[in-house]
């Protein structure tokens, strides 16, 4: 029997102001893994996004007001009292991400929230160390630059890892001394407003950072409001798509962290255990609803059939169970819409002619109405079917074979997408060749999935643009100005 939350949970409402309020209409959020109806969220409607961006921009420009008067250093620690309030409701924030999502608990309380506590600390680091630089020019000139916050920065997160890619836009924007309105998805707002409630303790001033739960007509606001600077918008591409056509009339600043086909490069020279469970990780964490995935998984001809044994083998134990239970690895596909999305993929494997080697099918956890999915494998993919060009976004693995390096690596880069990819090898001189020549944000070589706060994030091609964590993420909040000074 899957476990009822221990906690109840209180409907949801708008954070303007540093005062909650109701939303117009709500709507239901969903359990996935029970589909039952865990309580009700506030729809902001387009007037309370503006009264959100009006607030904001009060924080903001107001320079006797509260946000303002904070020194770097001040600000600095109020992010890092974020951070402890987070780890001090981490169990809580972590069930509820649960709840949420879908994901195992395992995940929510030792990965994305201890990342979400580092990532804020990384950036109350920053605060204090964001600034310009005197240039030297003419002898007649004194010269500086001014690093300044943007402004207004609207944050438009999916459901993927709600609070985590929140933290990974809310850190650098606060630090910088932007102000915030953030709209979380729609299928995942419990740890965002819990947040707010802990901003509200933490002493964040009215207007510093409004929530705007809703659809995704609450981030077409966002991107049509005038007030709004800056979006920093993770999601899928179409998406991303139209946000760079809406933010064109106002010229917004963007940064885009798009999908993914990540491929995954298993060498014959390679420590084929390493890269079986490597590939276990890459495609399976996260119930592969992760921007950087491994769904592409490229094996060398010549050990396909040893490996394909011991993939089979470490899958089969990725059964899907209580998301709640701490020994669950495979949790609840987000949502009944994006479970149809995962098995119309499979589908559309079985009728190209891949070969299922593993999974294929829904399942039901405890004879419940949850949204589970095999762990799925494919083998014999080829790069033009639409299971290896197009993002699936669930437990669904594309095994292509290759025979040597030119082609694998011409192979890996024949997609639209270029987020990230990996490479298993023993030769240290193939692994950064094949580095280089990957278009990607990020390799990992002998491992996937590893991040820090302070490596830089994001993607090329259509994965988007801009970095996301580390100090590159700061340019992304701040303008900067040159300032002239005639000492002639
Ligand atoms: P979306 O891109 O639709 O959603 C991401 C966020 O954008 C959500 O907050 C969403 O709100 C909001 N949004 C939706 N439409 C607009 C709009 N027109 N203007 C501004 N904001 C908008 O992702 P989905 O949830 O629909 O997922 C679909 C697919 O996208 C997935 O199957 C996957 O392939 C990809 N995806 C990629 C992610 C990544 O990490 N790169 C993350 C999530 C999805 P709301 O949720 O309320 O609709």
């Amino acid at each position: 029997m899957i476990a009822a939350t221990k906690t109840k949970i209180a409907p949801g409402r708008l954070l303007i102001d540093g005062q909650w309020f109701d939303g117009a209409t709500e709507f239901d959020t969903i359990n996935p893994a029970t589909g039952d109806v865990l309580t009700q969220i506030a729809s902001a409607s387009a007037e309370d996004v503006d009264r959100a961006v009006v607030a904001a921009r009060r924080a903001f420009e107001d320079r006797s007001g509260a946000w303002r008067k904070l020194s770097a250093s001040e600000r600095g620690r109020l992010i890092w009292k974020l951070a402890d309030l987070v780890e001090k409701n981490i169990d809580e924030l972590a069930e509820l991400e649960t709840l949420d999502n879908g994901k195992p608990i395992f995940e929510s309380r030792y990965v994305d929230m201890p990342m979400v506590i580092d990532v804020l600390r990384y950036y109350a680091g920053w605060a204090t160390k964001i600034h310009g630089e005197t240039v030297n020019t003419f002898e007649t000139a004194f010269t500086y630059t001014l690093r300044e916050p943007v402004g207004v920065v609207g944050m438009i997160v999916p459901w993927n890892f709600p609070l985590l890619l929140a933290s990974w836009k809310l850190g650098p924007a606060l630090a910088c001394g932007n102000t915030v309105v953030w709209k979380p998805a729609s299928q995942t707002s419990l740890t965002t407003l819990r947040f707010g409630e802990l901003a509200v303790e933490a002493g964040v001033p009215a207007g510093v950072l409004n929530i705007v739960t809703g659809p995704g007509e609450v981030g077409r606001a966002m991107v049509r409001h005038p007030g709004i600077e800056k979006i920093a918008f993770t999601g899928s591409t179409e998406v991303g798509k139209e946000i760079m056509r809406g933010a064109a009339d106002s010229l917004k600043r963007i940064t885009l962290e798009l999908g993914g086909k990540s491929p995954n490069i298993v060498f014959a020279d390679s420590d084929i255990d390493n890269a079986v469970k490597g590939a276990i990780t890459g495609i399976f964490y996260g119930k592969g609803e992760v921007c950087n995935a491994g769904s592409r998984l490229f094996v060398e001809s010549k050990v396909q059939d040893e490996f394909l044994e011991k993939l089979a083998v470490r899958a089969a134990k990725m059964r899907p169970a209580d998301p709640l239970d701490p020994k669950t690895r495979m949790g609840a596909i987000v949502s009944q819409e994006q479970m149809q999305t995962v098995l119309g993929y499979i589908e559309a494997g079985k009728k190209e002619g891949a070969k299922l080697v593993a999974g294929g099918n829904r399942v039901s956890v405890d004879g419940g109405k949850g949204f589970f999915v095999e762990p799925t494998i494919f083998r014999d993919v080829r790069n033009d079917m639409k299971i290896a060009r197009e993002e699936i976004f669930g437990p669904v693995l594309a095994i292509l074979s290759f025979n040597d390096l030119d082609e694998v690596i011409e192979k890996a880069n024949q997609n639209e997408y270029g987020l990230a990819s990996a490479v298993w090898t023993r030769d240290i001189k193939k692994a950064h060749y094949v580095s280089r020549r990957l278009k990607a944000g990020t390799v990992w070589i002998n491992t996937y999935g590893l991040m820090d706060a302070s490596l830089p994030f994001g993607g090329y091609k259509s994965s988007g643009f801009g970095r996301e964590l580390g100090a590159r993420a700061l340019e992304h909040y701040t303008e900067t100005k040159s300032v002239w000074l005639n000492m002639g």
